[in-house]
């Protein structure tokens, strides 16, 4: 099945806002099966959002709208869409009865107060399925002719996730010929070009199943995706590929797992050997603690986080000698080893990750230039040290910084467990 996106919102056009809607919205339809062959952008304008409109429906087999189903005299998307395909638009008891709700419970208005205006949400276009917006007050719709779908959905992407996700993703799954079956495998600790260059044999000759790489940073991702009669058929074509991958990066995978994420593959390791964990950070000044506490569960292994940005508060909480930061610099692998050391030594943990580093754009010199970063990691005594040269603006600097700390921490939890 092929299928296309319409964006619509002169925001996105002027740049005011990124089009996450399209992202989310190309990346499950890739799950799905649906090949997405046009992203087309337009602004708040009925003339030439029909024209796009009508040139989409004239390709494309499914046609996904996002925005434009406001209350306002600038969302036309659904009048449009009711228009080209010659439905009448009628008002509908239950979206109705929903906004009436939505008024009351969550805003407080009595149904009497309610905007004239909010009322145009109840109207769509005969012979249509309504999707409950449990959100806000616009619903989705999703409309069908002569074998072609077309999909209308809020643009607030608070609104549009969940209503996808609820509604259209098991709607588009039902009526897909076949079923298409992906498996992700997720790597870390190795580039992307690596990663291509190591898998180029497997991806020259991939048809079903296909091998789609996404690199994230820090990570590369590797969607196995098969298209079988049933999902039993499609996995036993997926398994050999992922298989032949999981050969070829071992210890490097870090997890097969969707929704999985490398602080929560980290936070379990620690978890499961009743670890406790602290970070002592300078240039990333908290990034690393806020990944580990975004996974839910971390206060279980997470004891103490130190921002020392100052040399003073290296010394002070982490207990790096003067004769160090003198000598060899704030920006060194023996302050990063006393750091880890010290952030053990005064938090009590088990492990401890430390990071020192340049982010730039200043503070860089000829031996050290900006994006020089040093990284350890204490566990029982025993400390890894990591140099890393990081290219990038001030922020790719921290976050690759983060991820490659995490990476680090996951090495020597896995080292420790092969010792025991
Ligand atoms: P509303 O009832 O809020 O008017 P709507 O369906 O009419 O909803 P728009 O008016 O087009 O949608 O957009 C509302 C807001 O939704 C935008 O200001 C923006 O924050 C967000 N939004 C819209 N389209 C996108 C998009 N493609 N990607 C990300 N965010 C979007
Ligand atoms: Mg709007």
């Amino acid at each position: 099945m092929d299928g296309e996106l319409i964006s619509v919102g002169t925001e996105i056009l002027l740049g005011n806002i990124t089009n996450t809607n399209a992202t989310f919205l190309s990346e499950m339809c890739a799950r799905l099966g649906i090949s997405i062959y046009y992203h087309t952008v337009v602004g708040d304008n009925e003339g030439r959002l029909r024209e796009t409109l009508k040139q989409a429906w004239a390709r494309s087999q499914v046609v996904i709208v996002t925005g434009g189903l406001g209350p306002t005299q600038d969302d036309l998307t659904k009048e449009t869409a009711a228009s080209m395909l010659g439905c009448k638009l009628v008002e509908d008891g239950h979206t109705k009865k929903r906004i009436e709700t939505f008024f009351k419970e969550y805003l407080k208005i009595d149904s009497k107060k309610i905007p004239e205006n909010n009322w145009k949400q109840a109207l769509v276009p005969k012979g249509a399925k309504v999707i409950d917006n449990d959100n806000g007050t616009a619903p989705g719709l999703i409309l069908e002719q002569n074998g072609k779908t077309l999909i209308l959905l809020p643009g607030p992407p608070n609104e549009m996730k969940p209503m996808f996700q609820e509604a259209v993703y098991p709607y588009l799954h039902k009526n897909q010929p076949e079923v298409i079956y992906s498996q992700m495998v997720k790597i870390c600790g190795v580039g992307e070009s690596q990663v291509e260059n190591d898998i180029k044999d497997l991806i020259r000759k991939q048809k079903n199943p296909t091998i789609a790489p996404y690199a994230k940073t820090g990570e590369v991702h590797l969607r196995i995706t098969a298209k079988a009669k049933d999902e039993k058929e499609a996995k036993k074509l997926c398994k050999p590929i992922v298989r032949e991958i999981k050969a070829r990066f071992g210890k490097n995978i870090y997890t097969t797992e969707e929704e999985k994420t490398l602080e929560e593959t980290v936070v379990e390791l620690l978890a499961n050997q009743n670890l406790t964990l602290a970070t002592a950070e300078s240039c990333t000044g908290g990034m690393l603690a806020a990944r580990i506490v975004s996974v839910p569960g971390a206060s279980r292994i997470l004891k103490e986080s130190f921002v020392t940005y100052s040399d003073r508060a290296k010394r002070k909480r982490l207990l790096v000698k003067k004769g160090t930061l003198a000598k060899e610099g704030a920006v060194s692998s023996k302050t990063a080893k006393e750091m880890a050391k010290g952030g053990c030594f005064t938090s009590g943990a088990d492990v401890c990750v430390a990071i020192t580093g340049i982010a730039g754009p200043d503070g860089g010199s000829k031996e050290k230039p900006v994006g020089t970063v040093f990284m350890a990691c204490c566990y029982q005594g025993d400390i890894n040290v990591k140099e890393c040269h990081f290219a990038g603006d001030r922020n790719k600097i921290r976050e690759y910084t983060t991820v490659n700390a995490l990476i680090l921490l996951r090495d020597a939890l896995l080292q420790n467990f092969k010792k025991k």
